[in-house]
């Protein structure tokens, strides 16, 4: 598992992960491989300005095999990841942590979601226990993941048509990133 502790840590005892591929920025069949490939959804760069404004921190959990099939080298990870961290800021939000799983599925490590290793780091992290935060996915594994971090999920559903795939029920349905942050944290400010 990779940690990326951003500083100062969140104080609050708020806070709610994230998953990052299709949920901040545009997903590809084929892995983000570049910085140049990452598009960040315009609702998610509102949804971390309203998160940062109500103080609740950030965190990212987000599986990156293709570190490890090779698809992905190191360098560009971690410009991607930079360039995230920048974007979101640029825009007054804030990520306070993120932490990614390299390894393939064959590789049967704790961390690669559905396995809910990361999210227990990034709740031990935060200083929390599972159940006090939410965590957002957009795929059946993210909420699974929630499921075995016992934590609840919250999944993004974009597109319609989309989110009747088997998995773990989550508890909560959006179309967008912003709609589940003012759902969960009220619209005023
Ligand atoms: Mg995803
Ligand atoms: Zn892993």
């Amino acid at each position: 598992m990779l940690a990326w502790l951003g500083s100062p840590k969140p104080e609050c005892d708020r806070v709610i992960l994230l998953d990052r591929d299709g949920v901040v920025n545009v997903n590809r069949p084929d892995y983000i491989k570049t910085p140049a490939e990452i598009s960040i959804y315009e609702d998610c760069l509102e949804a971390m300005r309203v998160l940062e404004q109500k103080g609740v921190g950030v965190i990212l959990v987000s599986n990156q095999s293709g570190i490890n099939r090779g698809l992905i080298n190191w360098e560009d990870f971690r410009q991607i990841h930079e360039e995230v961290i920048r974007r979101v800021g640029e825009c007054g939000g804030r990520i306070h942590a993120a932490f990614y799983c390299p390894h393939r599925p064959d590789e049967n490590c704790e961390c690669r979601k559905p396995a809910p290793g990361m999210l227990f780091a990034a709740c031990r992290f935060a200083g929390i226990k599972p159940w006090q935060t939410f965590f957002v996915g957009d795929s059946p594994s993210d909420m699974l993941a929630a499921q075995n971090a016992g934590c609840p999920g919250v999944r993004i559903v974009r597109t319609q048509g989309e989110g009747t795939d088997t998995g773990s029920s989550p508890e909560f349905v959006f179309q967008t990133l912003l709609g589940a942050v003012l759902s969960i944290y009220g619209k005023d400010i």
